[in-house]
């Protein structure tokens, strides 16, 4: 069995892209710039904002951290949005989820410029994602996307099986596997017969949030599987998938941690120097 060493993939992605940073700084005499707006002291969401301006420093883009405190107007977010989109110098921009209940989350995503939205949340980079044309893609399924591809290039005609519906992760995931030419099944929790619609993947992402959901009697001989899910258990964390029994059947598995989540956030670098290329052309 492949285990799926997403740190190790992480930080080979963050060398090119470091590599990159330095040619593009050559050419066009400046580098990508990401801003990430945080708002409020969520402890979650204060780790993972850290991590993000770290490794945006360590491949060199020009990176800055906005807070505000969780009493903030939904005004004072827009109006800063608005001026960031106006920003040269700013090639991405992300707002750090989930926002205070007062302030409408949509109304935030549909503010950003989709040409800066590094999240690949505004309804026009949803809609190029599964039109096929060029656009930004939600971090989280794109990290998944470079993995599968590292265990198997050619994904053509293979079976794919998406557990989980969400905006955020199934539903790009689904639309990354169809350009791909794979025939996706996207699952969710109105589905019949997970277990017999997880038999017939040759590739299986699962994104619930449920501990160890899919089994290893789940998965075929041979299959890949990608566990998205990040579950606080006694046990500590642990993936969607019950990494010990499918680890027996599968070809390739990602580990929770270690798997998903350092490709995350080298995505969101990636998106941000992908922007900053785009809007050069
Ligand atoms: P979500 O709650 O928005 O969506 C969960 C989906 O699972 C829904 O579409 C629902 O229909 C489906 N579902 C629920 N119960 C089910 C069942 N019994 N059978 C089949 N499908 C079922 O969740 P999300 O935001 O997509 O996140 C999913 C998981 O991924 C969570 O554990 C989250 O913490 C994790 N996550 C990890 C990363 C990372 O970087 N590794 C990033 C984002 C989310």
């Amino acid at each position: 069995m492949i285990l799926i060493d997403g740190k190790k993939i992480a930080a080979e992605l963050r060398e090119e892209l470091k590599q990159e940073v330095v040619e593009l700084k050559t050419k066009y005499n400046k580098v990508p710039g990401l801003t990430v707006i945080l708002i409020g002291d969520m402890a979650p969401s204060q780790i993972y904002v850290r991590n993000k301006e770290k490794s945006a420093n360590e491949v060199g883009l020009k990176s800055e951290v906005i807070r505000y405190p969780d009493t903030v107007e939904e005004k004072t977010i827009l109006e800063k949005i608005e001026e960031l989109n106006n920003d040269e110098t700013i090639s991405g921009i992300l707002v750090q989820l989930p926002l205070p209940k007062h302030i409408d989350k949509q109304k935030v995503i549909e503010t950003i410029a989709p040409s800066k939205d590094v999240d690949g949340f505004h309804p026009m980079n949803v809609g190029n994602l599964s039109s096929g044309y060029e656009s930004s893609v939600p971090c989280t399924p794109l990290g998944c996307y470079l993995m599968i591809k590292k265990i198997e290039p050619n994904l053509s005609g293979k079976k794919a099986v998406v557990v989980g519906r969400s905006n955020l992760n199934g539903k790009p995931m689904t639309q990354l596997l169809l350009k791909e030419n794979c025939t996706v099944t996207i699952t969710h929790s109105r589905t019949k017969d997970l277990k017999a619609e997880c038999l017939e993947a040759d590739i299986i992402v699962a994104a619930v949030g449920i501990p160890e959901l899919v089994k290893g009697d789940w998965v075929k001989k041979d299959a890949i599987v990608i566990d998205v899910g990040i579950n606080k258990t006694e046990n500590g964390l642990v993936g969607d998938v019950a990494f010990d029994e499918v680890s027996k059947v599968a070809k390739a598995l990602t580990p929770v941690p270690g798997g998903v989540g350092p490709m995350t956030i080298a995505c969101l670098l990636k998106n941000t120097i992908d922007c900053f290329k785009r809007s050069q052309k």
